[in-house]
C-alpha cells in the first residue's frame, strides 16, 4: 500500500526517507511523479512530501545572490523582479517549463531530481554556477548542480537525501545569462536542444568569463568548457560565435529519435548555443 506523509521540517523529511522499508520519493510540485504514478512507472511505498516544510518554496536573498527553495514553482520565480534582473537566464529556463498550470507547481529539485535529458532549468541553472543543498542522515552538503544527474532517471542523491534549496551566486558587474531551447512545437514540448549561456564582460566588452551548457544533447545537460574558451578573450565577433557553434557541436551524443536525428540535434545544438551566447552578451552589455 501506497503511505504518505508531509514532514514539517527538513530533518523530519529525512528521517522518513531513511526509515522507509520500500521505496520512497520526494514529491515536490508532482508535475512528474504524479503523472508517473498514474501510467504505472513509479512505484513507490512511501510518498514524503515537502511542501509542509518553511522555506522550501519561498526565494531570499543573501551575500548578494539567491537561495530559492527546493520546491518552489516556477510562477513564483518568474514573479520574482529581484532574481529576474540578476539571472534572466535562470528564470526564463524556469518559466518554459510546462503551462500556466504546471508552472503553479512545478520547482526546480523537481526538474533537475526527475533527471530527463531535456529538463529546461538544468542547463541554465548550470551555466549559472548554481548549488544545492543536499540534506541526509549524515547532515547537509552543498554541491554543485552538475554533480546531481547521473543519467536518464538517475541521480547521484542517497536514498535518505532530498535537495532543500538552490544557492544562486552573486552577479558580477557587466554578466548576464540567456537560455533557450528548441521545439517543433510553440509550446508544451520537450526541447530537441537546450543552451544556457552566461558571460561576463569587462568595461570594452571583452568576455572575460563563460559557462555554456547544453540539454538535450547528451544522456546529462553538457558543460562545454571549448565553447566557453571560444567566447572567452573575445568581444562577440562572428569568429567567436563560429568557434562556439563548433566546440557545442563536438560535444553532442545525442539520440536518434522522430523528434530530431543525430545531425538535427548537432547542427540545432550550435545555432542555439550562438543564440544563447548573443542574448546574454546583450544583456551583459546594458550592465555597465
Ligand atoms: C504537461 C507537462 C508539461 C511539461 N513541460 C516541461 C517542459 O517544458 N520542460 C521541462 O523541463 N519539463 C516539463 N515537464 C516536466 C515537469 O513539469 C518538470 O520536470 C518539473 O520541473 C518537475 O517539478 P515538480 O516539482 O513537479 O517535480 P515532482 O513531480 O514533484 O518530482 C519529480 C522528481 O524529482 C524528485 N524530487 C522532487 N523534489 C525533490 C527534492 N527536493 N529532492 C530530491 N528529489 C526530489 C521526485 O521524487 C521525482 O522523482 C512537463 C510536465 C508536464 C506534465
Amino acid at each position: 500500500m501506497l503511505a504518505y506523509t508531509a514532514p514539517s521540517t527538513v530533518e523530519e523529511a529525512v528521517r522518513a526517507l531513511a526509515g522507509a522499508s520500500g521505496v520512497a520519493k520526494v514529491l515536490s510540485g508532482g508535475t512528474d511523479l504524479l503523472v508517473q504514478l498514474r501510467s504505472g512507472r513509479a512505484k513507490p511505498d512511501l510518498i514524503v512530501d515537502t511542501k509542509k516544510i518553511p522555506g522550501i518554496s519561498d526565494i531570499s536573498e543573501r551575500d548578494g545572490g539567491f537561495v530559492i527553495g527546493a520546491a518552489t514553482p516556477g510562477a513564483v520565480i518568474g514573479e520574482c523582479e529581484a532574481l529576474r534582473q540578476a539571472w534572466p537566464g535562470v528564470v526564463e529556463a524556469a518559466n518554459l517549463i510546462g503551462s500556466t498550470q504546471i508552472q503553479g507547481r512545478a520547482s526546480l529539485a523537481g526538474n533537475l531530481c526527475n533527471a530527463s535529458p531535456a529538463a529546461d532549468s538544468v542547463p541554465a541553472l548550470i551555466a549559472a554556477r548554481a548549488t544545492c543543498v543536499v540534506a541526509g542522515a549524515n547532515g547537509r552538503r552543498e554541491v554543485p548542480v552538475e554533480s546531481i544527474v547521473t543519467g536518464p532517471g538517475r541521480t547521484s542523491l542517497d536514498r535518505d537525501e532530498l535537495i532543500v534549496e538552490f544557492h544562486l551566486p552573486k552577479r558580477p558587474p557587466r554578466s548576464a545569462d540567456a537560455y533557450l531551447r528548441f521545439i517543433p512545437r510553440t509550446e508544451m514540448d520537450i526541447a530537441v536542444v537546450g543552451a544556457g549561456v552566461n558571460v561576463t564582460l569587462d568595461a570594452a566588452g571583452v568576455c572575460t568569463d563563460a559557462r555554456v551548457v547544453l540539454g538535450a544533447v547528451a544522456p546529462t545537460a553538457v558543460l562545454v568548457p571549448d565553447a566557453a574558451a571560444a567566447l572567452i578573450g573575445r568581444a562577440l565577433d562572428a569568429a567567436a560565435l563560429a568557434a562556439l557553434d563548433q566546440a557545442a557541436r563536438r560535444a553532442c551524443r545525442p539520440i536518434d529519435d522522430k523528434r530530431g536525428t543525430i545531425p538535427y540535434r548537432t547542427k540545432v545544438a550550435g545555432v542555439m548555443a550562438r543564440r544563447a551566447a548573443t542574448t546574454a552578451y546583450e544583456r551583459a552589455g546594458k550592465r555597465r
